[in-house]
């Protein structure tokens, strides 16, 4: 049975104080009770702060992205290792922003796979299809291609972990959520692809995320469809109400 996983992405927000206080708040409402695995990903520089105000609750650490290399001279870059050092359990990869602003490709998120993995990371690997290839009928040969691109050759071992995030870009931060059914209808065409191309073992394990202003208001109509098995949310994570509600909800 797939555990779901409820995921914040902080993004470009919290610094160090605010990401201890909201740490502190979650703490304090209580979260020993509830069944789904609780992630955040906040800003490199704030998961310490983050890490220790959540000390003693089952909230995991995330990253929001990492290097494909183990060390050297990339400036400005992160490492797996020095994520996993810190105390991260996951990190998220190919996200849109990321494949938009900074030019991620397929192969680079393949890359970033092995290298997460080698660090003992488990990826969040996220895809979706923007509006305009939504409405030229392309959603199918996108999520085909991003998920060939990044998965084709990893082994079982790194497929057993990893969790994909079905994130379509135009309901990234729009307020525009995919309806419960358009979501799991890619969902269901996700698992469809990871049993021709891996197993049916690894299809039925695989959990597969939606991501796009999933809020309080529609998380339980979203993960009551059989293939969507948590969230990753952006802007309603940032709120320790919002996400404690979700986390309810889930
Ligand atoms: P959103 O962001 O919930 O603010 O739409 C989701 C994401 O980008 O992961």
């Amino acid at each position: 049975m797939r555990r779901l996983l409820i995921a914040g992405n902080w993004k470009m927000n919290h610094g160090p104080s605010q990401s201890r206080e909201f740490g502190r708040d979650l703490k304090a409402k209580g979260l020993q009770d509830f069944s789904p695995e609780i992630l955040l990903c906040p800003p490199y520089v704030s998961i310490q702060a983050l890490r220790e105000s959540l000390e003693g609750t089952p909230v995991q650490i995330g990253g929001q992205n990492l290097h494909q290399e183990p060390k050297g001279a990339y400036t400005g870059e992160i490492s797996g290792e020095m994520l996993k050092e810190a105390g991260c359990v996951y990190v998220l990869i190919g996200h849109s922003e990321r494949r938009q602003y900074f030019h991620e490709t397929d192969d680079l998120v393949h890359a970033k796979i092995l290298r997460a993995h080698d660090a003992g990371l488990i990826p969040v690997v996220c895809i979706g299809e923007t509006l305009e290839e939504r409405e030229n009928g392309i959603t199918k040969d996108v999520i085909t291609r991003q998920l060939k691109g990044a998965l084709e050759g990893l082994s079982p071992e790194i497929m057993k972990t990893l969790v994909l995030a079905y994130e379509p870009v135009w309901a990234i931060g729009t307020g525009k959520t995919a309806t419960a059914g358009q979501a799991q209808e890619v969902h269901a065409m996700i698992r469809k692809i990871l049993k021709e191309s891996f197993s049916t073992e690894i299809s039925e394990n695989t959990r597969i995320l939606y991501g796009g202003s999933a809020k309080p208001n529609n998380a339980e109509e979203l993960l009551s469809e059989a293939d969507i098995d948590g969230l990753l949310i952006g802007g309603a994570s940032l709120k320790t109400e919002d996400f404690y509600t979700i986390i309810g909800i889930a």
